[in-house]
């Protein structure tokens, strides 16, 4: 067999979760003659880069992360297309990642963006209506291709040119796996991957902290998104959140928010001498709502543990540290964790634009 040269195969960009359908999508474009870069978009909400870069170098695929910016947290707060069930604005997000496939296709001499879409597999984001728009919107228009489902839609600019053989691609429709679960088997793809690429923003019991934190601080940016990842979030009053580690990977990520240099107005709770969970107190620092932190250390945490007997904690602000005696005041005791029994009572009401409208 002759090695293939590499610069006469067409090149593309195909967006690459590691899921299932992106897999499929990256192994029919590889063996139609195309050399794949493997892009995979990292959120804070998403992060599938250490699976995905597995199965790429097991597919032998270029592998690329790219990490999404401050941008993205706009999209997040006022989709334009609206939230789906939870808090995910996936249509506005898919926009947003083609975008920056896009530029890498810019960047690379890629002939198209490809991405594992499949016709009618997802209500919110993958009718014909939301597909047509995910291509105008994202600016790519007949250079994203969506192999899976190519014989459905219309044939895109690579079918044209001849540069992808349309009649290799396929007409997967709809919400069925068995075909995608024949395809792996003939590509040997071994155990496979959950199909929910496991986004938080799609988990309803994630989704009311998101829409707590939008609608009392409209200027939320990375670091009060990442806050939201790090354990328990309590809202103390209208400009003041505690976030309360669970563990010892949330306590090193507090940690680390506090000392940022993009952090907010915060003080750090942890206990003195016995276990118990790190507390971040962000917004109006007032000894009342301190208190009510250094509480919920007690309340979560071992203080019948202390050697010394003492229920305190060490408070740091400012880049001071003190350390005050606690109780568990009513506050603390009374402050409940959202819910998604909370869900439909913080989503903003809607005010988004239908994707049908972008039918070209
Ligand atoms: S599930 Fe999450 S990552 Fe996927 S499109 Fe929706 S919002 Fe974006």
């Amino acid at each position: 067999m002759h090695p293939r040269d590499i610069s006469a195969m067409p090149r593309v960009i195909s967006l690459f979760s590691g899921g299932l359908d992106s897999l499929l999508t990256a192994c029919l474009l590889r063996d139609l003659g195309c050399q794949v870069e493997a892009l995979n978009i990292k959120t804070p909400f998403c992060s599938t880069e250490e699976a995905a870069g597995r199965l790429a170098a097991k597919l032998g695929l270029e592998f690329r992360v790219h990490t999404v910016g401050e941008d993205y947290y706009e999209l997040v707060k006022r989709p334009r297309y609206g939230f789906g069930k939870a808090v995910n604005p996936c249509i506005d997000c898919k926009i947003h990642f083609c975008q920056i496939a896009k530029r890498r296709m810019e960047e690379t001499g890629a002939v198209c963006v490809a991405t594992g879409e499949v016709l009618g597999q997802r209500p919110m984001s993958q009718q014909r209506a939301q597909l047509e728009c995910i291509a105008k919107q994202s600016g790519l228009g007949d250079r994203l291709l969506r192999p899976l489902s190519a014989q459905w839609l219309r044939a895109t600019a690579v079918e044209r040119e001849g540069l992808i053989d349309r009649e290799k691609l396929l007409a997967l429709k709809g919400r069925g796996r068995r075909r995608q679960l024949d395809l792996a088997g003939k590509y040997g793809l071994g155990k496979l991957p959950s199909p929910s690429g496991g986004c938080a923003l799609t988990e309803t019991s994630f989704a009311p902290r998101v829409f707590d934190l939008i609608r009392a601080l409209p200027d939320a940016g990375g670091w009060d998104f990442e806050l939201l990842r790090c354990g328990r979030y309590f809202r103390i009053d209208h400009s003041t959140v505690a976030i309360v580690g669970k563990n010892a990977v949330h306590a090193e990520m507090l940690r680390g928010l506090f000392r940022s240099p993009q952090a907010r107005n915060c003080a750090m709770i942890e206990p003195s001498d016995y276990r118990g969970p790190t507390v971040l107190v962000v917004g109006a620092l007032t000894d009342e709502n301190l208190g009510t932190g250094a509480g919920l250390v007690l309340r979560f945490g071992r203080p019948e543990e202390s050697p010394s007997g003492q229920a305190t904690v060490e408070v740091s602000r400012d880049g001071e540290m003190h350390e005050i005696m606690a109780t568990i005041t009513e506050r603390a005791e009374s402050l409940r964790m959202l819910t998604r029994d909370d869900l439909a009572r913080l989503r903003p009401t809607p005010q988004v634009e239908p994707a049908e409208n972008d039918r070209s």
